[in-house]
């Protein structure tokens, strides 16, 4: 049988693994960040309608540029942001491994601050760019100095930084990125994956768009929008990035079913985001409950919250998982991570973590 490694694979991606949370077959999944909230009967009709008025059409390529999405996302993100200021593909991640491509690659280098999103050095790797693992300081904390003096250091093509961030959900404080801005000689992206879980008073990297058109900012449907299934990613910058973007992608990359899907999706949002307040319960009930047990817990902006154990953090994980609850040990020794979902199966990680530790 031929192995991997009997394969002329480049030399990088030899005694790699790929991307994968670990999948367990228990009745409380809160590890991959999804909105646990099924989508609305009104919006699954709007969908099937949507895409059902395009299936005769199929013979034919989609919009390679997908202009009327653009249009819906551009309205949705506000900001005086006009269509050709906005960039859609197959889930964020697409959105960030073209940047990568037309912005990094062979030659040249990106900059993450860890712990953050393990993605990003993935997408780093299939591009052929240089990874480099920038830190946070103590309490995931990530200062303006501390930023900028690694910025500054490495002068990296293109900067990626979560707001918040995963997995800790901390926010990003907006001095800090004004200090990396002002450090970055390339492209500085900023994965506004959870925006619409913040806490009030968080302030979106799209206020900073005008004038600097080297800030990208990209944002999902699959998180708070509640359609991880749908895969649909987008950005938000100067209309000569979305050109940039455009040499990259591959012709037609965003079928027909997934625009439509989109635009009808956007055109009942109210419907989707309608689970957003309740999300957020949740999170702040996990924050609470688990600094009254005197747990340490990171502030989360997000739809998850990073929580400490006392030991190892994979005992604790396999522990839960025996008591049907499947949460993330994203490998930091001590620290496990928990997605905000419905307010029963909080009750069932509460009480399941309780029995625990
Ligand atoms: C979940 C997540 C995404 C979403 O990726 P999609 O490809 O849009 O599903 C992006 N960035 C971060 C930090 C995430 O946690």
């Amino acid at each position: 049988m031929t192995g991997l490694a009997d394969l002329p694979l480049r030399e990088e991606l030899r005694g790699r693994s790929p991307y994968g949370a670990p999948q367990r077959d228990v009745a409380v999944r809160l590890n991959t960040n999804e909105n646990a909230h099924p989508v609305p009967a009104e919006v699954v009709d709007a969908v099937a309608e949507a895409v059902r008025a395009e299936l005769a059409g199929l013979n034919r390529y989609p919009d390679r540029d997908a202009v009327a999405l653009r249009a819906a996302l551009a309205d949705y993100l506000g900001h005086g942001l006009g269509v050709d200021q906005v960039w859609a593909a197959n889930g964020s991640n697409e959105v960030q491994q073209q940047l990568l491509q037309a912005f990094a690659g062979p030659g040249r280098a990106a900059l993450g601050f860890g712990p953050a999103y393990s993605m990003h050095p993935l997408l780093a790797l299939g591009t052929g760019t240089r990874w480099i693992g920038a830190t946070r300081g103590a309490d995931f904390d990530l200062t303006p100095a501390h930023a900028a003096a690694q910025v500054a250091a490495h002068r990296p093509d293109v900067v990626l930084v979560c707001a918040p961030n995963n997995p800790t959900g901390t926010a990003l404080a907006p001095a800090t990125l004004a200090a990396i801005l002002d450090a970055a000689p390339g492209i500085v992206v900023v994965d506004e994956a959870y925006a619409e879980f913040a806490r009030a008073g968080q302030r979106s990297a799209l206020e900073l768009l005008p004038g600097r058109p080297r800030l990208v900012v990209t944002r999902t449907m699959s998180k708070a929008f509640g359609f991880a299934g749908g895969r649909l990613g987008y950005l938000a910058a100067d209309a000569a990035v979305v050109e940039a973007v455009q040499l990259v992608r591959l012709p037609y990359h965003l079928s027909t079913l997934t625009q439509a899907a989109g635009r009808a999706a956007l055109a009942h949002r109210a419907a989707l985001l309608g689970t957003v307040e309740a999300v957020k319960e949740q999170r702040d009930r996990i924050v609470a409950t688990l600094r009254r047990r005197g747990h340490p817990v990171a502030d989360s902006d997000a739809n998850f919250v990073l929580f400490g154990v006392a030991g190892d953090q994979a005992r604790v994980w396999e522990r839960l998982v025996a008591r049907g609850v499947l949460v993330r040990d994203v490998g930091l020794a001590g620290w496990l991570r928990v997605t905000a979902g419905t307010p029963a199966e909080t009750d069932a990680f509460l009480g399941a973590l309780e029995e625990i530790a």
